[in-house]
């Protein structure tokens, strides 16, 4: 054994309290990180040779690249949708970690019964049947790919093809509807060779992003054959929802396979007074939930979910003798893009276990009342003008006058460079526009207070 790894060995359990104590460091600091740490200049140190051992590593670590860390876990991230990590979640990543299971197969440990308990909780927790089948994936795009590839399964089935065996040529050009689609969508088209070009728009009602369903209805009945439907559970904007009910509804009528994007939209369904928003997700054909948003687990963490595990083995299954028949349950490798891969149901679990349907009830609940407080004081300040009715989690918004990219661009960077807080630039109904995500379980009203004085400082210049 190389003398710097037998060192470590011998002395694991001083390296890991070392990495602990570090770790105990920021998570103390989070609150008081600047919320985005702008990149410098970064100089590429060789490639190690001898090696230094774990605690030098550590050492290194924290000379040269902790500054640049950026407080994205921490309360006063309103960037992008992002979530944090809850404290059982930080342990039972670490334990993921520990452990190294590979719940691929399941043929040496219980690591797969673990996932599958994970997701039939996960499952309920969204108000999805025992129809469903889920997967743990890398996250909300990784599970649209997933989705996308089942759904490009079923529409060879209905051709009479099997696209798994001859590819998506033998399918011909496809048409995919959605009124606003996450950006996702067309990379997971482009990838899956379905193309980008198969995403047709549809109109979306009056001052809102969700699609209008009579247009909707009208686009369907214009095909020749069946068709994908991209149905979206809270845009990124402004969390508007499809009406999922009128899509599934559809289906009488016309053949098409529902596809939902429920990426953070999702957790609506654990609040009863916004759960009407999700009402019909379980008529979907597939379902992207994002774990390492609003259920703050650490990235990479997100489920899919289908009731077309039939068509989903087609498309992921791995066969190979060493692995044997695939059976009544089959194991996660035929099921998702990965393999190998960790045992990332293990964060979700713990933070299930330990704060229950009631404890993310009340993450979610905080983040959609404080939203609407910043949305409130946006809409009573000269500086600022609010763009739409903040629905959920997020604010959409922009200066009262002098709305240019520039002007939008220049308040991205002062507002990065104050540190308080961190948001992230839009265009809202072809105008650009700042936004504010509420998705991290530790933000609380005084750090609304806080985030609120720098939009204040920053807009006065
Ligand atoms: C974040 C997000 C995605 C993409 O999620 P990743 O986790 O970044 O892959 C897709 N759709 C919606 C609505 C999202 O908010």
């Amino acid at each position: 054994m190389h003398p710097r790894l037998a060192e470590d060995l011998n002395s694991l359990p001083e390296l890991l309290d070392a990495a602990r104590k570090l770790a105990g460091e920021a998570l103390a600091g989070l609150p008081d990180r600047p919320a985005a740490v702008p990149p410098g200049a970064v100089s590429r140190a060789p490639l190690p040779l001898g090696g230094a051992g774990g605690r030098a590593a550590l050492e290194e670590f924290s000379q040269r690249w902790e500054a640049g860390v950026a407080g994205s876990a921490g309360p006063r991230y309103l960037g992008f949708v992002t979530g944090g990590a809850t404290p059982a979640a930080l342990a039972g990543d670490w334990l993921t970690a520990t452990y190294d299971q590979n719940p691929a197969s399941g043929m040496d440990s219980s690591a797969q019964d673990l996932e599958r308990e994970t997701v039939g909780w996960l499952a309920e927790l969204f108000g999805l049947g025992a129809e469903f089948s889920g997967a743990f994936v890398t996250g909300a795009t990784m599970s649209t790919v997933t989705g996308l590839a089942i759904a490009r399964e079923w529409l060879g089935e209905r051709a009479g093809v099997s696209v798994s065996d001859d590819g998506a040529a033998a399918l011909g050009p496809v048409t995919v509807l959605s009124g606003s689609p996450h950006s996702s969508v067309p990379k997971a088209l482009s990838f899956l060779g379905m193309g980008r070009s198969a995403l047709r728009k549809v109109p979306v009602l009056p001052g809102r992003e969700a699609v209008d369903v009579a247009k909707l209805a009208e686009a369907l009945g214009s095909l020749d054959g069946p068709a994908v439907v991209v149905a979206n559970a809270g845009t990124v904007n402004t969390v508007d929802f499809d009406d999922l009910r009128a899509i599934a509804a559809l289906k009488q009528r016309y053949d098409f396979w529902l596809h939902v994007d429920a990426a953070f939209g999702g957790f609506a369904a654990l609040v009863p007074e916004h759960a009407v928003l999700t009402a019909g997700l379980d008529q979907a054909d597939s379902v992207v939930v994002d774990l390492h948003k609003w259920l703050n687990v650490p990235y990479d963490s997100a489920v899919q979910f289908t009731r077309r595990r039939d068509l989903q083995l087609r498309v992921f299954g791995n066969n190979a003798a060493y692995l044997g028949e695939i059976g009544e349950t089959p194991d996660f490798l035929h099921l998702t893009p990965e393999n190998s891969r960790r045992l990332r149901a293990l964060p979700a679990w713990f933070s299930l276990v330990a704060y229950g349907r009631d404890g993310h009830r009340e993450i979610v609940e905080r983040c959609v009342s404080l939203a609407r407080d910043l949305g409130a004081r946006l809409d009573g300040s000269p500086h600022w003008r609010l763009l739409a009715p903040v629905r959920l989690n997020v604010v959409c918004f922009a200066p009262a006058e002098d709305v240019t990219q520039d002007r939008i661009d220049a308040l991205v960077r002062a507002i990065a460079e104050d540190g308080t807080t961190f948001l992230t630039p839009t265009v809202y109904d072809g105008s650009p526009a700042l936004r504010a995500a509420f998705s991290n379980w530790r933000t609380t009203a005084a750090d609304l207070d806080r985030v609120f004085a720098a939009l204040e400082r920053v807009a006065a210049g």
